[in-house]
């Protein structure tokens, strides 16, 4: 289903790189939500889609029909949240270990890279150059990955629950990408070459046609049945494609026999790549890279190696962000924001006050204002402001809070420091083990946590960034009832103390709150402003027609009079 909700390109963290448009619709029928299209540059030709899976929002890369890889250099520089890329796709796996179906996983574990990259194979004769290559992959991404071995080990994969979903919210697709029983995985004796089938007038056979019919299927290797597995390993990157056994082999050897997959995207994709950039490689297996290679396992081994990135994605963080609370402050913000015009407002953006609180960690600006001062339509420029400087930096979590009185079930103490868990948890790639045991230790039993234990787990949240900026609108409306408000306020004030957060809040001017804030912090009272006002009754004057058609000179007096008005109500002259 599309989602109605407008999102920005600083809310795409995580890059999906695909090679084909099969890929791409494997990857598309593992998102957990479609996104609508985001405005790119023309000169982009890359085909972007979005969505989310899990609490990941995806960019789904693809090139455009006939040329050689997407542009990931544009893609970052259009969604520069990104923090990391998958690279996800089909490839050739090297037997015995790997069969067809299954997924390899590039990572360098137990190698030495410099030595492994360090001999790359260069068949003159085949005009082929292979060499290994497994991009790094960033820490936390590194840690999923742990995660998810030792899960696969426990319980095993979600993936077959993924198929199984496909299978019943897109028919249509499943039965292109879900195995039917007339795959086979034969695997041939390397040194027995595929029969060509022999159509009397036919010089040229489409690849579909190229199948084993009438390869001698007594020359395969006898395996037992098992399951798909998952392997993580080397990954080879060829800029030719290999279609023979012995080479294969060959190039095996050559890397001390550690090579588990053969790929061919990956060398056209790579020079594309800034170096160093934060990427994993995932490739379902599709052939064995001999001269039996064909395309029938290839959409079946797409959508397994999509299943896998989803399932890396996914980790089940959502069901347990959700149950840490229900409240989600981002569509209300997103209503508030647009109501903003940007001209107005700037007297706070540009205030000292505000410049010294942005740069100085563990200050608090509080700013009071009447009813009718526009209180919550700055506090979503503020908020609009921090994540336009800070979203893309993975060190800043930035929580915030529109306390509202009609919304009593969510204007509980425990609520409200639950929000601010959940989303500065959200922008950390994996769950930490501190949510993970305490929603354990709740979920049989469907008890709730208690504060200290949901502020214990904050507090060490809060030390996974070197910054963290809480946003609070309309003290005020925070119930005062059971010691919300008193409480809600003690906290604000101890994370700043203890954990130099910084703090932005607005109340009306009620002066409990405001003796809260004698101390410790910056006060910026928020009126109904004449600089605002004055720009209001600008843009207005300059619409009409009988002041457009005044010349220079008259617009001016004009405007200085209107304006000399304006100050005097405003008490600014
Ligand atoms: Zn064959």
């Amino acid at each position: 289903q599309m989602a109605t909700e407008t999102r920005t390109h600083g809310d795409y963290t995580v890059g999906w790189i695909c090679a084909s448009s099969i890929e791409r619709r494997a990857a598309m029928a593992m998102l957990d939500e479609l996104h609508e299209p985001l405005p790119t540059p023309e000169y982009d030709r890359n085909i972007y889609t979005l969505g989310s899976i899990g609490k990941h929002n995806v960019v789904i890369a693809c090139p455009p029909m006939g040329t050689a890889a997407p542009y990931i250099i544009s893609m970052t520089n259009i969604f520069r949240a990104i923090n990391f890329s998958l690279l996800v796709g089909v490839g050739s796996g090297i037997p015995p270990d790997v069969r067809l179906g299954d997924v390899v996983v590039g990572t360098l574990e137990g190698h030495n890279p410099k030595e492994m990259m360090l001999n790359p194979l260069v068949e003159a004769e085949n005009s082929v150059h292979v060499e290994t290559w497994a991009a790094t992959p960033p820490q936390p991404l590194l840690e999923a990955l742990k995660k998810i071995k030792t899960e696969y080990e426990l319980s095993g994969s979600r993936i077959p629950e993924y198929l199984e979903r496909l299978k019943r919210d897109s028919p249509a697709l499943a039965s292109r990408y879900l195995k039917s029983d007339s795959l086979q995985d034969l695997l041939f004796d390397a040194d027995y070459g595929h029969v060509t089938p022999d159509f009397a007038n036919l010089s040229f056979i489409p690849r579909e046609e190229n199948d084993c019919r009438f390869c001698d299927k007594t020359m395969t290797v006898k395996r037992k049945p098992r399951e798909m597995r998952v392997h993580y390993g080397l990954i080879a990157s060829a800029d030719r494609e290999i279609k023979s056994a012995p080479l294969r082999d060959r190039l095996c050897r050559n890397f001390g026999g550690k090579v588990l997959c053969i790929d061919m995207d990956i060398a056209r994709i790579k020079i594309l790549f800034p170096s160093h950039y934060p990427c994993l490689v995932v490739r379902g297996i599709c052939d064995y890279a001999d001269s039996h290679k064909n395309m029938e396992w290839r959409d079946h081994a797409a959508i397994m190696a999509a299943a896998y990135a989803k399932d890396l994605l996914h980790e089940q963080d959502l069901q347990i962000l959700e149950w840490l609370t229900p409240v989600d402050y981002g569509p209300r913000h997103r209503d508030f924001l647009r109501r903003w015009q940007p001209e107005t407002g700037l007297w706070l953006l540009d205030s000292a006050e505000y410049k010294t609180w942005l740069s100085t960690k563990k200050q608090t600006l509080f700013c009071p204002g009447d009813i009718g001062s526009g209180k919550t339509i700055l506090t979503s420029a503020v908020i609009n402001d921090v994540k336009t400087r800070f979203q893309i930096n993975p060190v800043v979590g930035i929580a915030y809070i529109y306390c509202d009185h009609r919304h009593k079930e969510t204007q509980q103490i425990d609520e409200l420091i639950a929000s601010i868990l959940k989303q500065l948890t959200q922008k950390l790639f994996s769950l930490p083990d501190c949510i993970r045991q305490m929603y354990e230790k709740h979920k049989y039993g469907q008890t709730r946590p208690s504060l200290n234990e949901i502020l214990g787990v904050l507090h060490t949240i809060i030390g996974e960034y070197s910054r963290v900026f809480i946003i609070v609108d309309a003290l005020d409306e925070c119930p005062t009832s059971s010691g919300c408000r008193q409480t809600f306020l003690k906290e604000l004030s101890n994370l700043q103390n203890q954990f130099g957060v910084n703090c932005f809040a607005t109340s009306r001017l009620d002066p409990d709150i405001i003796a809260q804030f004698r101390t410790n912090s910056i006060s910026l009272e928020i009126r109904e402003n004449a600089k605002d006002v004055q720009l209001y009754v600008k843009r207005y004057m300059e619409q009409l027609p009988a002041f457009t058609e005044l010349d220079q000179w008259q617009q001016e007096t004009m405007l200085v009079k209107v304006l000399e008005h304006v100050d005097k109500r405003y008490d600014l002259a």
